[in-house]
């Protein structure tokens, strides 16, 4: 693949995936399409030589592999599905001074200022009740910009270049419309009827987040850069799934994308969860092949890593400054947060 192919697949996935449901949605379609087989964990598995396969876990967190007759040396690779963004609280409908606004929560650790005058819009997973009676979920891409957090104008905040703090209850609430007959409920249920579902009975819970509807893109004088929100990891997932697209069946290869990396990743389907364990259990026999398998093979972190910012350049350790487009950054951490070794 030349690299304006390479790039130009990145952007699309970008755009495709504004959730974490989203890109392990567009990640097995990619897996489908190169030939994976998927597995269910709730089934007995009769993983067959020379095929390859790939599981789900929460629809958010992803696992690919082959499954050669050698099964040491795996090359495993581990990239996060998630990005910080504004989730959707529970209840969020408030309607005051004239509009409706949503009530949001950070998720992970955020940046707040970005998210202001942003022409925003909602996806992520509804569970709602259908006409049979059942308890149904469902992926939603609303798409179109639907609200925005406008700033403060200057002359209502003279110190704001100064001193301005964001307070997270109050001033990041995203305004939708000035319609104040506004119904949450039917507003999911017209989304659901935009994707084919109409037999929505009632919305029993939701995990949605805004997202910023401005389209990764380069930006440079010679395109030097790509700008887009979710970079962090959804690169990593993008290279991972490349690569374990592109390799044999007969080579040994695994690739995790795990979800709520950024809330700690304690969760069932984040990377300190048991979805890989429980995975590589299952494709050996005994215990002494499962533990052959690991301790024979490498495992990769990849994510992101923070170039020197031109004109923070005090933020970085002069000998320790990696510059942008100049390759891949490995990264070392005496508290073993990261696993690298001299070796
Ligand atoms: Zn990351």
């Amino acid at each position: 693949m030349n690299k304006q192919d390479f790039n130009e697949g990145l952007l699309g996935f970008l755009d495709a995936s504004p959730t974490p449901f989203h890109a392990t949605q567009n990640m097995a379609l990619m897996f489908e399409n190169a030939g994976f087989i998927k597995l269910n964990e709730v089934d007995k598995w009769e993983l067959q030589e020379g095929s390859k396969y790939y599981v789900t876990r929460n629809d958010s967190s992803i696992i690919a592999f082959t499954y050669p007759k050698s099964k040491k040396d795996y090359v495993m690779v581990g990239a996060h599905t998630d990005s910080p963004n504004l989730k959707l609280k529970p209840n969020p409908v408030i309607k005051e001074h004239g509009v409706v606004k949503f009530g949001v929560e950070p998720y992970g650790g955020l940046l707040l200022n970005p998210w202001f005058d942003r022409d925003l819009s909602l996806g992520g997973r509804v569970s709602y009740l259908d006409s049979n009676g059942t308890v149904q979920s469902s992926l939603l891409n609303v798409a179109k910009k639907i609200a925005i957090i406008p700033s403060l104008a200057i002359h209502l905040d003279v110190q704001a270049n100064k001193e301005r703090t964001v307070n997270m209850q109050t001033d990041i609430c995203p305004i939708l419309t000035t319609n104040e007959d506004f119904d949450f409920d039917d507003f999911i249920k017209w989304q659901l009827a935009n994707i084919g579902i109409h037999d929505a009975k009632e919305v029993y819970a939701h995990e949605l987040s805004f997202y910023d509807t401005q389209k990764a893109s380069y930006v440079g004088l010679r395109d030097d850069f790509i700008a887009s929100a979710r970079l962090d990891n959804l690169l990593s997932c993008y290279t991972g799934m490349l690569s374990i697209c592109s390799v044999e069946s007969e080579k040994p290869m695994l690739f995790i994308a795990s979800d709520h990396e950024e809330v700690g990743s304690a969760s069932t389907s984040g990377a300190a969860g048991s979805f890989l364990e429980n995975t590589l259990r299952r494709m050996f026999a005994s215990y002494d092949e499962y533990v052959e398998m690991v301790r024979s093979s490498i495992m990769i972190s990849a994510d992101n890593a923070h170039a020197i910012h031109p004109n923070y350049p005090s933020k970085h350790d002069t000998n320790h400054a990696p510059h942008i487009n100049k390759g891949v950054v490995v990264k070392v951490n005496v508290n073993q947060r990261y696993a690298s070794n001299s070796a």
